[in-house]
């Protein structure tokens, strides 16, 4: 109805069938035999498309395994030649760019035009930098050891991209990995596994074992992990961090947000409403840095919320495949119900739905709009983790950061104004991992990404990231005796 037709997905398809339809873990360079599993299915009709290998603690024991021996080797190799491999495998996936970006979608529900123009090539940039940082590391970062083998565990929402967040800088320092995807996203993650076997990459440094919360576990608590590396929940990331705790595991969270959006009145508020489809309508707002908490300035607030309405009723939510779709499918119906049954226990304010023609079936929620909530309202307080944003309004710029700050949450902030002294002053009055002014949702793998509060601690991206896999190591010689 909205344009091109669908995205072909013959070669995604092609994929599942002759690599699965039942797959297995990807332990020291092989896929083992598929076992006792889950399925996983296409979100966006419910069709199952494969199925999964449940990890247990065994099957962790012998991937840790795998990447200890792999270990002795990869972290000896000069920096410059892992780069040679981290450039391969960012090259592979350029050339394998369109079957991971429908992949993805199939599995996630996410349209086609972000996982093709923003999680592909996301996750193809973190590898060519990080081989870059690779090459220079002997020389930058003398004195400094990678860890051992990383247990890293990932989330739904991008799940090729945190994936290379997370590969991309362990394998840079020297480290090997444990990679467990999420239960409800793992076939980009088995893909990249080929394409680990197609760049030559050394048996062992790359695996991956799909399951729940109990592999997660096993991989937290594997006495031979030297480093966790999380994201998701705040929950779970609590959960792991006692579970570590006095371990002398290294460990780092990427947790929950309810990011602020902030509209102050002489912003351009078309450039603002635009935002705001980016901050918590991309991804059907399942996105950790979603400005999913708009504050906006009283004089223009109504003006702003008719604005910002008319916008929503013209999104297009549908078949994620559909190249102009621009609200995809939720990742599963559990998330569904949970959003659903958040929103229907709100008591405040007034609830706008976009009026948009919705699918019959599938897991799709309509964009949604809050208004006239309390800042100590529920919805105003936790994290939704969908398409719904949820709105007050301020008075003075004082009041604003007040409001922003009024959170247990601290990963990101977007500020719109056009008066740069204002800007200037304000920014750094927001406690947040990263501040957008007048723009959102900027990724670079330059850029140090993480939060503060209950969003978590450690960064990704840029040196910071690197040196979060890396231990300094000091190394004294003997003085020769100095003659008298
Ligand atoms: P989740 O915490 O339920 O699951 C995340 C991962 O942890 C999954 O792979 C899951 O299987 C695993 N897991 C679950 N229980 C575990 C346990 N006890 N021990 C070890 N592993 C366990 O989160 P989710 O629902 O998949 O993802 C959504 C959450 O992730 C949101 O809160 C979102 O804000 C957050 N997130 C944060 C960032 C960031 O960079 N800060 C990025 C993306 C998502």
């Amino acid at each position: 109805e909205y344009g091109p037709a669908p995205e072909s997905d013959a070669e995604a398809r092609d994929w599942i069938a002759t690599r699965g339809p039942d797959f297995g873990h990807f332990i020291d360079g092989g896929f083992t035999d598929a076992g006792q599993g889950f399925a996983a299915k296409n979100p966006a009709t419910g069709e199952e498309i494969a199925r999964l290998t449940q990890g247990s603690a065994h099957d962790v024991e012998v991937a840790v395994a795998a990447a200890a021996k792999a270990f002795s080797k990869w972290s000896k190799l000069p920096g410059h030649a892992r780069a040679k491999y981290l450039y391969a495998l960012a090259r592979l996936l350029q050339k394998h760019a369109r079957l991971f970006a429908v992949l993805e979608t199939l599995d996630n529900g996410k349209p086609i035009r972000e996982s093709r123009d923003i999680d592909v090539p996301l996750a193809q940039r973190h590898f060519y930098y990080h081989a870059g940082l690779a090459q220079l590391m002997d020389s930058e970062m003398p004195g400094h050891a990678p860890l051992g083998v990383c247990g890293q565990i990932i989330p739904w929402n991008f799940p090729l991209l945190m994936l290379a967040w997370k590969i991309a800088p362990a394998l840079a320092a020297g480290n090997t990995v444990v990679l467990k995807p999420a239960e409800y996203t793992s076939l980009t993650a088995l893909l990249f596994a080929d394409i680990c076997r197609e760049a030559g990459l050394p048996k062992g440094v790359v695996n991956i074992v799909t399951g729940d919360g109990a592999t997660g576990e096993a991989l937290v608590t594997h006495p031979d992990v030297a480093k966790i590396a999380f994201t998701g929940s705040t929950a779970v990331g609590r959960r792991i961090r006692e579970a570590t705790a006095g371990s002398g595991k290294s460990l780092t969270l990427e947790l929950g947000g309810k990011s602020p959006y902030i509209v102050f009145d002489d912003a351009d508020i078309d450039s603002a409403i635009e935002g705001l489809v980016d901050a918590i309508w991309f991804n059907q707002g399942q996105v950790c840095c979603a400005g999913s908490r708009l504050l906006v300035q009283e004089s223009i607030a109504e003006d702003f919320h008719a604005r910002l309405k008319a916008r929503m009723d013209k999104l297009r939510v549908g078949d994620p495949l559909d190249k102009c779709i621009d609200v995809g499918a939720l990742v599963d119906p559990v998330q569904h119900q949970t959003i659903t049954r958040m929103v229907e226990a709100n008591t405040e304010g007034e609830v706008y739905r976009a009026q948009v023609p919705m699918p019959e079936q599938g897991c799709f929620y309509p964009p949604t709009l809050i208004t006239g909530l309390s800042p100590a309202a529920p919805l105003m307080q936790d994290e939704i983790f969908g398409p719904v944003l949820v709105s007050t309004t301020f008075r003075t710029p004082s009041e604003a950061v007040e409001l922003a700050n009024n959170t247990r949450y601290g990963l990101a902030a977007t500020l719109w104004s056009e008066n740069l002294n204002l800007a200037l002053d304000i920014a750094p009055k927001l406690a947040a991992g990263v501040v957008w002014v007048n723009a959102t949702n900027l990724f670079d793998a330059a850029a140090p990404f993480g939060g503060v509060r209950e969003s978590g601690f450690g960064r990704e991206g840029g040196w910071e990231g690197l040196s979060a896999y890396l231990k300094p190591k000091a190394k004294l010689t003997p003085r020769k005796p100095v003659a008298p």
